[in-house]
């Protein structure tokens, strides 16, 4: 493949702050070695609770919406993504919950009118790269998480047909699709370290059984984030409203014990119109471009 075009990973995520919690490491790298890094937000987040007591006031409730997008903001930039596209949902709240069935939600949304605004931003951007959730998420069934993985798929194999969406910008395909897995081994290990240490584990027997029983989507590419490993940790803290600094479940071990255990990012190829990898990838554009390498 020429590749005079710039290179562009473009990532879906449903909720502000799901950008921290899932690939921001990944994303560092890959905007400081001078790929365009896009972020699409599906939902303004506006279902979230307040989940940091210090910020929790009834003043703060009432712009809950406007101080998540200042906060995604802050995130994204601290992250490196060199733009965010909010895609204009409502957040549908947690299953079977009121918000659930709001006309503005995402999950109310037609999917075939959310596909078109994901194919416009792939059409405009033109990423090789997409990264997404997948269908399985060990056990997590938020309706805008599985929403994000539907018009993903969806949006990548329309994108390049001149005959879909012909409103929506000139054809343009990606070549990659990831999902962004899980890495249950992660969580063993920090579960471990809370128990060595003789520290309150976060992870309650049910979270185990919900969790940690559930077979995972076998990886085929690792990013190993030397270098950027403190990202994830200043980007979940720029959620100010959504996690407690306090926390043991996002921070309950020493900062340098958390950054070894998440010094890597696990993805799944999903969808591929290059070759498929022999073995594990360390690089989301590999068989993109020879030269590409971070
Ligand atoms: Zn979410």
């Amino acid at each position: 493949m020429a590749m005079t075009e710039p290179l562009c990973l473009l990532s879906v995520h449903a909720h502000p702050d799901d950008e921290a919690s899932k690939g921001a490491g990944t994303i560092a790298r890959y905007h400081a070695s001078g790929v365009r890094t896009v972020l699409v937000t599906c939902t303004g987040g506006e279902e979230g609770e307040i989940l940091n007591p210090a910020v929790n006031t009834p003043e703060n409730h009432q712009r809950l919406a406007e101080i998540r997008l200042a906060e995604l903001e802050r995130a994204a930039r601290v992250i490196g993504y060199d733009e965010l596209v909010m895609l204009g949902y409502r957040d549908s709240g947690m299953p079977d919950s009121v918000a659930n069935s709001h006309p503005g939600s995402f999950a109310q949304a037609p999917l075939e009118e959310a596909v078109e605004r994901l194919v416009r931003v792939i059409r405009r951007v033109r990423p090789q790269v997409i990264v997404t959730y997948p269908e399985e998420q060990g056990g997590y069934r938020h309706p805008d998480h599985l929403r994000v993985n539907e018009i993903s798929v969806h949006a990548f194999e329309a994108s390049g047909n001149p005959d879909l969406y012909p409103l929506a910008g000139p054809p343009f395909s990606p070549s990659k699709l990831y999902y962004s897995v899980w890495a249950k081994g992660q969580f063993l290990a920090r579960h471990a370290k809370f128990v060595e240490m003789g520290i309150e584990s976060p992870y309650s027997e049910e979270m185990f059984k919900a969790w940690f029983e559930r077979e995972e989507i076998p990886s085929t590419t690792r990013i190993d984030l030397n270098g950027f490993t403190d990202v994830r940790r200043k980007a979940l803290l720029a959620h100010e409203t959504q996690i407690d600094p306090a926390s043991n479940f996002w921070f309950g071990l020493p900062e340098e014990i958390e950054e070894e255990i998440f010094s890597y990012d696990l993805y799944a190829l999903a969808r591929s119109v290059v070759a498929l990898p022999e073995r594990q990838e360390d690089d989301l554009f590999d068989e993109i471009v020879a030269t590409t390498r971070i």
